[in-house]
């Protein structure tokens, strides 16, 4: 059995397992880390092509239940502006969720049990978390990570159903990022002139 075929199956249950608790949302460091790794240590995005659920759940939601236009998205989502730009967009606001962290952590603020939709919509999400499991800015890096997983998905689920299947892949920050660094690396082991 090709368990790799079943991957999409690990962002449903990452988003159930979060919403059972909060703390789950940590597992959320494995799609940070993963295609980093491979791209750091292999210059090659393995991970893009054989291991992200994200991309095979946005190839199988369409097949499954037809609900993709399949129409090209407009260029500029792909352009390298846009591409760049949503990238440094996105790890500020990640680096947002560690300074949030930090502040809980340094007593300078309270826990916030509220998962952020789209950078601005609080969702309450007590529900998801018991005070004191574990120390309080763990807690809120996990209603952070989550916002941003919940976020970013929802953003690819909507290009999904009004473009190709894909077509989150082609801004994606992790896929930028992996993209950049294996050009890089290429670029290095060149043998010098
Ligand atoms: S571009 Fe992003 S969503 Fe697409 S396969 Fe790569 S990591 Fe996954």
């Amino acid at each position: 059995m090709n368990w790799r075929k079943y991957l999409w199956i690990w962002p449903i249950l990452y988003f159930a397992l979060g919403m059972f608790n909060i703390i789950f949302a940590w597992l959320g460091m494995i799609d940070f880390m993963l295609p980093l790794i491979f791209a750091i240590f292999g210059g090659n995005k393995y991970f893009c092509n054989k291991l992200c659920g994200r991309g095979q759940l946005f190839v199988f939601l369409p097949k499954k239940f037809k609900c993709s236009t399949g129409k090209l998205a407009p260029r500029w989502l792909s352009s390298s502006w846009f591409r760049y730009g949503f990238l440094v967009f996105f790890m500020a606001m990640f680096c947002n969720v560690i300074y949030q962290s930090w502040l809980v952590f340094g007593g300078v603020r309270s826990l916030r049990e509220t998962v952020k939709l789209f950078w601005t919509f609080n969702i309450p999400f007590g529900w998801a978390y018991t005070l004191g499991t574990v120390p309080d800015w763990a807690a809120q890096f996990s209603f952070g990570l989550y916002s941003l997983m919940l976020t970013s998905a929802i953003i690819g689920l909507i290009v999904m159903v009004l473009y190709r299947p894909r077509t989150w892949c082609t801004f994606c920050p992790m896929g930028t990022m992996t993209q950049l660094i294996c050009k890089l690396k290429a670029g290095s082991d060149k043998p010098l002139p």
